[in-house]
């Protein structure tokens, strides 16, 4: 088996006031994979996402990533996580500022900073927005800036949490293209299922906070069966390919 990216080893997980919400979970992910969550609203996509980033803390199991135990509330810089809410992400003065602050906090140097924003913000010919204030980016601009507040870490996975929600199709296209360009391993979540075939290659279906299928991800979202038990529509795109 290829080196392991992220490995969930039978993580159950309550909140104190509503039941068990994850039960059993396992997954791994390798390190030239992708994989796509997919499931309804409140099955517990989010709240994995808060377990393999360490902001809450399984009640039984482990999650490791590269290897490596992840430890509850201690920032990991080998973890990307790119927040369903970019104003969750966004909160300096300027977008530049916003950019900067995990590198900093990484003990980069200022001119190092200013090299990955730069080419950053180069690569999808966003430079004019530098200057600019998070709070008044657009809707798009604020969703491509806070998953850029984390990839000029350079992390060596990468969690997004619904990253198209409330994109248009033009940065929607943005989104996929820049994905699909980054060889980092990643997980995203989405209810856009066709998203997720385009930038994924392996997924889960996630229902009631248990595992019901994974697989390939063309695979398992053209398995009727199971995509309806989980409330899943099959992507218009595989129609034609039940199984
Ligand atoms: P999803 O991301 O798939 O929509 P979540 O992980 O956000 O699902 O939520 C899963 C379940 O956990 C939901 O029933 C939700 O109400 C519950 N939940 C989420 N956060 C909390 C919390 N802080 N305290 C209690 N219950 C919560």
């Amino acid at each position: 088996m290829k080196e392991l990216a992220l490995e969930i080893n039978n993580v159950s997980f309550s909140y104190k006031d509503s039941g068990q919400i994850l039960k059993n979970i396992n997954l791994v992910l390798e390190k030239t994979n992708s994989m796509g969550i997919a499931g309804a609203n409140g099955s517990g996509k989010t709240t994995l996402f808060y377990l393999i980033t360490g902001i809450l803390k399984p009640e039984s199991g482990f999650v490791n990533i590269y290897g490596k135990p992840v430890k509850h509330g201690k920032f990991n810089p080998d973890c990307g996580f790119v927040f369903q809410n970019p104003d969750n992400q966004l909160f300096s003065p300027t977008v530049y500022d916003d950019l900067a602050f995990g590198l900093y906090n990484l003990g980069f140097s200022d001119i190092e900073i200013k090299q990955r924003i730069s080419s950053a913000l180069e690569k999808l010919s966003l430079e004019h927005l530098k200057t600019r204030a998070p709070g008044h980016l657009s809707g798009g601009e604020k969703r491509l800036m806070s998953l850029l507040s984390v990839l000029v870490m350079e992390p060596g996975l990468l969690i997004l949490d619904e990253p198209t929600s409330g994109l248009d199709m033009k940065y929607r296209r943005v989104l996929i293209n820049l994905l699909n360009s980054i060889k980092v391993p990643k997980i995203v979540s989405s209810h856009d299922l066709e998203f997720i075939l385009e930038t994924c290659d392996y997924s889960a279906l996630l229902h009631n906070g248990k595992i019901f299928g994974k697989g390939k991800t063309g695979e398992l979202f053209s398995n009727r069966g199971l995509m309806e038990e989980c409330h899943q529509e099959i992507p218009y795109s595989l129609k034609n390919i039940q199984i």
